[in-house]
């Protein structure tokens, strides 16, 4: 039989393992303890579980682990740029930030994408398979650990679309949150989609209290259909409901990414038009990108960011523009792996 992937347990699954081995339950919790604050990375640093234990943890179970491909730090801001091999040799890339408030990490929820945004690296080379929880974590532990830096916050905003590993994504998500393990507040978390609106309404159930961001980019159907092809499927009426019932339902209000093209959505007409979407949600609130050059795409950073911004600002939205960092170490998604696979 394969061994099973003990990070990825949750704490309740572990239990029942350990029942079944025979031993407490509590044994489960020394043993989450161990992979989750202690980082242990062999069942025999295990020292306070008795032999028999560890040699059947060793039997039915692996810790899992990611290498370290290569490192990119910036000389601009401390930015760090990892691109980690997983087990089976796919690659993702993490990021770690720097603010003034903490350090930041950027996760890698997929191995590619499926969505296919034109202006986005990750989707270019397709999709390859989903991350496990362990694997999403992991890039957090294994950061830390190579940084000697404590992550205060987590956005989930790398590789992948994470509502289309949604299992997966929660199951990481409860694992960081438990309080037998790394216990982080979920208010520290970002999750980044690109519209699933089926996707949002299941995590508004869960009301994780966790902020949502989504990757919006257009406020029409015609120009969103043209650079994100999952608006013909969740088209913006369906998309700006979920996230209204989303605020609803958690009191989270929502965070619109925007990344502007030259030509394509940066002009007075569009943000009028995004003003007249977003005005009636009420408490939401925009942060403007100015769009990274790919090599693939054949859009351009728009030059009147600023104006775009006062427009909004003016109308009375809360608009913003996103701080670049790590521009020396192409820092934005997917660019390291694309050269590398
Ligand atoms: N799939 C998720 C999360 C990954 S993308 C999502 O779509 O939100 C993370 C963010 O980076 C999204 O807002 C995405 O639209 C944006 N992004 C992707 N490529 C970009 C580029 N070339 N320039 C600026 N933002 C980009």
């Amino acid at each position: 039989m394969a061994k099973i992937d003990i990070l990825s347990l949750s704490m309740e699954e572990l239990e029942e393992k350990i029942l079944q081995f025979g031993d407490k339950k509590y044994r489960a919790g020394q043993i989450f303890r161990w992979l989750h604050v202690n980082r242990a990375t062999d069942f025999s640093q295990m020292t306070n579980i008795s032999a028999q234990t560890r040699a059947l943890l060793e039997e039915n179970f692996y810790i899992n682990s990611l290498k370290i491909q290569k490192r990119l730090v910036s000389s601009a801001d401390n930015t760090v740029k990892y691109l980690y091999v997983l087990p089976d040799g796919n690659k993702v890339e993490t990021v770690l930030m720097e603010y003034h408030h903490g350090n930041s990490i950027c996760l890698s929820t997929q191995v590619g994408c499926k969505m296919g945004c034109r202006f986005c690296a990750s989707t270019k080379a397709g999709f390859v398979r989903d991350l496990e929880p362990s694997e999403i974590l992991l890039q957090i532990y294994e950061s830390e650990r190579d940084s000697g830096r404590t992550v205060d916050s987590v956005v989930l905003m790398g590789i992948g679309e994470p509502l289309d590993n949604f299992d997966n994504v929660i199951k990481f998500l409860r694992l960081i949150s438990h309080e037998n393990g790394r216990n982080m507040s979920l208010r520290h978390v970002s999750l980044s989609t690109c519209g699933l609106a089926d996707r949002i309404n299941d995590l508004a159930q869960l009301d994780l209290g966790l902020t949502l961001s989504v990757s919006l980019h257009a406020p029409t159907d015609e120009k969103r259909d043209e650079i994100m092809p999952v608006n013909r499927k969740y088209p913006i009426s369906v998309l700006i409901k979920a996230c209204d019932d989303y605020f609803r339902k958690t009191g989270r209000r929502i965070s619109f990414e925007f990344a502007l093209i030259q030509g394509v959505n940066d002009d007075k007409k569009t943000a009028d038009e995004l003003i007249s979407l977003l005005k009636p949600l009420g408490v939401c609130h925009v942060n403007l990108i100015p769009v990274n050059e790919i090599r693939e795409g054949d859009y351009k950073k728009s030059s009147s960011v600023r104006e775009f911004q006062q427009r909004l600002l003016n109308a009375g939205l809360n608009a913003t523009v996103r701080r670049t960092l790590g521009a020396d170490i192409e820092a934005a998604c997917g660019q390291l792996r694309r050269d590398n696979i």
